[in-house]
């Protein structure tokens, strides 16, 4: 049976390209350093965003986890959006496995956090406290509706790493939907970081992958914290053939997937019960909140949405009432009229069951 899947940009599945690639791939043993479609992938990341070198990586969070491993020692911290991903989603890793101290600030809706109090929690020399070693960004921002940061904001915080002699890791898991919101370079938006992870497997449709950029010395001391975490992958470009092609063909049509946001965003702004905040759909994410009356329940939505409408679509957050819509490569334009007629006739037709409702 044929979904509409709106859970996450992280169900695309494989081009026809990306399979033949995948089927064709030159490959070697990349423990060893002689995988070339590997290396290729490396190579390309690495200049698409102005580093020197990139390394593969079998997740974001594994991306993630190396980068801050290889920026930190024990007892370090880092200074972390509450709402980020790193902190939120990625089973407390880097304390578990590294003994980072995350030091967590309030995100706003924008996806930033207030630079002054990113100012106010770098340590001091004080021998009671931890050592400040890193800010980590995410870009797009998913705790804050998929939020795109801009240039700016990026180069404000890292003037206050350099004034410090911080680090700067950004989460750039949807760093490609930032460039396609904001129009600008992957490299310009992650100029001065030290170092970058970003996802093959979301939005660019991949079956697996990540890549990390930075500096070649920070490059070659994150390889050696992948072997340790297990993810010294041998003929690992057979994935790679894949994210290769992502790469290369997946970015320039991002912004379709913002269109589609947009539209279904606007066609559920209209309806009742549901509370939407427009200006907050920026990419390729749709959060929306059920009105406390209304006649339906979160699980019953859902529900409904699946069974009588093949439309998977999860609650975000029970206790806020609150859902999230994430459009991707396999929601097609047509789609956004069959799913707003779905919320409509689940609205409107448990409205007329409703008892509480029957005027
Ligand atoms: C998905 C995601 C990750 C982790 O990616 P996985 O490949 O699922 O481990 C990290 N950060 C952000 C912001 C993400 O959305």
């Amino acid at each position: 049976m044929q979904f509409i899947d709106l859970r996450s940009d992280t169900v695309t599945q494989p081009t026809p390209e990306m399979r033949e690639a995948m089927a064709n791939a030159p490959v070697g043993d990349d423990v060893y350093g002689e995988d070339p479609t590997i290396n290729q992938l490396q190579a390309e990341a690495a200049a698409l965003f102005g580093k020197e070198a990139g390394l593969f990586v079998a997740s974001g969070t594994m991306g993630n986890l190396c980068s801050v491993l290889t920026h930190c020692g024990r007892g370090d911290e880092m200074i972390i959006g509450k709402q980020s991903h790193i902190f939120r989603y990625e089973v407390g890793s880097a304390a578990a496995y590294g003994g980072v101290h995350p030091n967590t600030l309030e995100v706003r809706r924008d996806g930033t956090m207030d630079l002054t109090a990113i100012r106010d929690a770098i340590r001091s020399n004080d021998e009671h406290e931890p050592s400040t070693r890193l800010i980590c960004l995410e870009n797009t921002h998913g705790g804050a509706s998929g939020a795109p940061l801009s240039a700016e904001y990026v180069a404000q915080v890292a003037e206050i790493a350099r004034q410090h002699h911080l680090k700067l890791h950004i989460d750039g898991a949807r760093i490609f939907n930032a460039a396609a919101a904001l129009n600008t370079p992957v490299s310009e938006l992650c100029r001065h970081a030290d170092s970058v992870t970003f996802c093959l497997s979301k939005g660019l449709s991949a079956p697996v992958g990540s890549v990390i950029v930075g500096s070649r010395d920070f490059i070659r001391r994150a390889h050696k914290v992948r072997k340790s975490l297990g993810g010294g992958m041998r003929q690992a470009g057979i994935l790679a053939a894949a994210g290769l092609v992502a790469l290369r063909t997946m970015p320039q049509r991002l912004h379709e997937d913002h269109l589609k946001a947009r539209a279904l965003a606007e066609g559920l702004a209209q309806m009742s019960y549901l509370e939407l905040d427009l200006e907050s759909v920026r990419t390729n994410m749709i959060f929306f909140t059920l009105a406390q009356d209304a006649p339906v329940s979160l699980a019953a939505l859902s529900r409904r949405l699946k069974h009588e409408f093949n439309i998977l679509a999860n609650p975000y957050n029970d206790a806020r009432r609150e859902f999230r819509l994430v459009t991707h490569t396999w929601i097609k334009q047509e789609d956004v009229e069959t799913i707003l007629e779905a919320f409509r006739v689940i609205l409107l037709s448990e409205r007329a069951a409703s008892p509480a409702a029957s005027d």
